[in-house]
């Protein structure tokens, strides 16, 4: 398994870091630790697994980041939605989630695809409507609502 890369970009008071590959107990934080910036976003877009390890290599990591640091998610995959929503202390008190990925299935297509969805354009819950960008018709949601969305009640 290639260890995760770690991008970051650092403008001004803003740092932005883009994790790649999988988290897990070889993840290394390291290159990131330390840095203070008044806002710190991660891209979570191109991380494609997590094992239980990493998933407490990065709780050890995000409870190390300055507590005066304001922190969003972005462009969480599906499994890191997951965890967000079962494991505690995964999503840090106080950040954000900007946005994320969603399943849907389009029933005439008999077809899934993961939706990026911004955490404003979720209302009480509820998947919004997303039509198939093959066929038009309305896709259904992929997954229990009340279960995925359960995050954002703690946004
Ligand atoms: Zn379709």
């Amino acid at each position: 398994m290639k260890r995760l890369a770690i991008n970051k970009q650092i403008l001004q008071d803003e740092l932005h870091v883009e994790l790649i590959g999988s988290i897990d107990e070889d993840s290394d934080f390291k290159e990131v630790q330390g840095l203070a910036q008044k806002s710190i976003s991660f891209d979570f877009k191109e991380v494609n697994m997590i094992n239980s390890c990493g998933i407490r290599e990065w709780i050890k990591f995000i409870e190390s980041m300055p507590e005066k640091s304001t922190i969003t998610y972005n462009n969480c995959p599906q499994i890191i939605i997951e965890q967000i929503n079962m494991v505690h202390g995964f999503f840090r008190k106080g950040a954000t989630i900007g946005s994320f990925y969603a399943p849907y299935f389009c029933e005439s297509c008999q077809k899934e695809s993961k939706e990026h969805l911004k955490a404003i354009d979720v209302k009480n819950r509820k998947a919004p409507k997303i039509e198939c960008p093959k066929c038009g018709s309305e896709m259904d949601f992929d997954a229990i609502e009340s279960q995925y969305f359960s995050f954002l009640g703690k946004v």
